[in-house]
C-alpha cells in the first residue's frame, strides 16, 4: 500500500471552529498497528463539547480526525500485529490509554492510570479517529470482532452502547427498583434499553423533546416525563425516591432533579459532561448514602458484551445515517437537537 494514497476525514484543524472534510493520507500499519476501513462512525455529543471547546480546554494537539465511535473491517495489519487478519469485520474500543499500566493490561483504558499524563482520551479525541475512510488503530487490542452485526449498529455500540452499558453494570439493583434516565438521545435510549434487557427495574425517562420521549417509550420505558417544573415532585411521588438516577446531560438542572429524586442510599451516575456542578456536603442536596460516580466510556470486555447483547437482537440503537460528506449537516442537526437516537456517517 502506498503512503501517499488519500482520503477524506472530518477534521478538526482550530478550537471553536467547525471541523471541515479534508483529504488526508491512508497511512501504512507499522509494528502493532492496524489499519482499519471504516464502514461507519457514530457522532456524540462529546464531538459536539470538543469542537465547541476554547483554546485550553482539552490537552489534544491539532489537528486531528474526529470519530471515536468506530466500525469497519481489517485492511491491513503491521508485522507486529496479532490474532486478526485482512478482512475481519471489527469495532474500535475507543479509550486507547498507555498501554502498559495494569488498567490498560486488564482492557480498562478508559481508567488507563496515565490518563492525566496522556495528550489524548482515545480515537477521534486527540488522536486521528474514525470520521473517515480509514483508521490507524495503534494495537489490534483495541478491535473487537463483531461477526455479521450491521457497522452502522456496531459503531455506536461502541460509546452510546458501551457507556451506558458500564454505568448499568457497576450498579446493584433488586427487582423493584427504580432508575431515572435523565436525557433519552444517543446514550439514554440504549440506556433504556439496556435496563430493560438486563434488570428488573422499573425505567422512568425525562427529556425536554417530545421526539427522545417517544424514543424513550419505544426503548422501553415504563414512564415518560417531559423536564418541567414539578417534574421532581411528579419522579419523587411515582419512583417513591429513586434507587439510581443516569444523567446523559450533566446541566445544573439536571443535577439539581437527579439529586431530588434520589432515595437515601441511591446511586448517581453523572454521564453527561454538560458543564452543571453539584454540591457534595454534609449536610447537603445529596441524600444520606448516596453515591456519585463519575463514569467514562467502559472497558474492552464490556465492549464485547455489548455486542453479544445487540447480536440477540436485546439492544437496537435508533440509528440517523448520512455520508461522510454530509458530516457537517449531521453535526449542526445534532447541535440544533433534531437527532433521533444516533447520527451515523457512512464514508465510502
Ligand atoms: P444527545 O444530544 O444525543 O442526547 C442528549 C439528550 O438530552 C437529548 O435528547 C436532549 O433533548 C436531552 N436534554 C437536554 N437538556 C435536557 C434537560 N435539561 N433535561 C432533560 N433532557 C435534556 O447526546 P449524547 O451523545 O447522548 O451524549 C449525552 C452526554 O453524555 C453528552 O454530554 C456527552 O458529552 C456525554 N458523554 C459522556 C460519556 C462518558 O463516558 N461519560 C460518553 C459519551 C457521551
Ligand atoms: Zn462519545
Ligand atoms: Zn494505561
Amino acid at each position: 500500500m502506498s503512503a501517499t494514497r488519500k482520503t477524506s476525514a472530518v477534521r478538526l484543524t482550530a478550537w471553536g471552529r467547525p471541523p471541515s472534510l479534508a483529504d488526508a493520507e491512508v497511512p501504512d500499519p507499522v509494528g502493532t498497528e492496524v489499519l482499519v476501513r471504516v464502514e461507519a462512525a457514530g457522532i456524540c455529543h462529546s464531538d459536539l463539547h470538543v469542537v465547541d471547546a476554547p483554546p485550553g480546554t482539552f490537552r489534544y494537539r491539532l489537528p486531528f480526525t474526529l470519530g471515536h465511535e468506530i466500525a469497519g473491517h481489517v485492511a491491513a495489519l503491521g508485522d507486529a500485529a496479532a490474532g486478526l487478519e485482512a478482512g475481519d469485520r471489527v469495532a474500535v474500543h475507543g479509550p486507547w490509554g498507555c498501554g502498559a499500566c495494569r488498567r490498560c493490561a486488564a482492557g480498562e483504558d478508559n481508567y488507563c492510570d496515565r490518563r492525566a499524563d496522556l495528550a489524548w482520551s482515545g480515537a477521534g479525541l486527540g488522536r486521528d479517529g474514525g470520521m473517515a475512510d480509514h483508521v490507524l488503530v495503534p494495537h489490534a487490542r483495541h478491535l473487537v470482532p463483531i461477526g455479521d452485526l450491521d457497522a452502522a449498529q456496531a459503531a455506536p455500540l461502541t460509546d452510546a452502547g458501551l457507556t451506558p452499558y458500564h454505568v448499568v453494570a457497576r450498579l446493584t439493583l433488586a427487582g423493584d427498583s427504580a432508575v431515572v434516565v435523565i436525557g433519552a438521545g444517543g446514550l439514554g435510549h440504549v440506556a433504556i434499553q439496556i435496563l430493560r434487557a438486563t434488570t428488573g427495574a422499573r425505567v422512568f425517562a425525562v427529556d425536554v423533546r417530545e421526539d427522545a420521549l417517544a424514543l424513550a417509550h419505544r426503548s422501553g420505558a415504563h414512564r415518560t416525563l417531559r423536564a418541567e417544573p414539578g417534574t421532581e415532585a411528579v419522579l419523587r411521588r411515582e419512583t417513591g425516591g429513586a434507587d439510581a438516577v443516569l444523567d446523559f446531560v450533566g446541566s445544573d438542572p439536571t443535577l439539581a432533579l437527579a439529586a431530588g429524586v434520589l432515595r437515601p442510599g441511591g446511586t448517581l451516575a453523572i454521564v453527561g459532561s454538560g458543564g452543571g456542578q453539584l454540591t457534595v456536603a454534609k449536610p447537603g442536596p445529596l441524600p444520606q448514602g448516596a453515591t456519585v460516580s463519575l463514569p467514562f466510556w467502559g472497558s474492552r470486555r464490556e465492549l464485547a458484551e455489548v455486542i453479544a447483547l445487540a447480536r440477540t437482537g436485546a439492544i437496537r440503537v435508533e440509528t440517523e445515517l448520512f455520508p461522510l460528506t454530509a458530516a457537517g449537516e449531521a453535526f449542526e442537526r445534532l447541535r440544533a437537537g433534531q437527532v433521533r437516537g444516533r447520527a451515523v456517517l457512512l464514508p465510502g
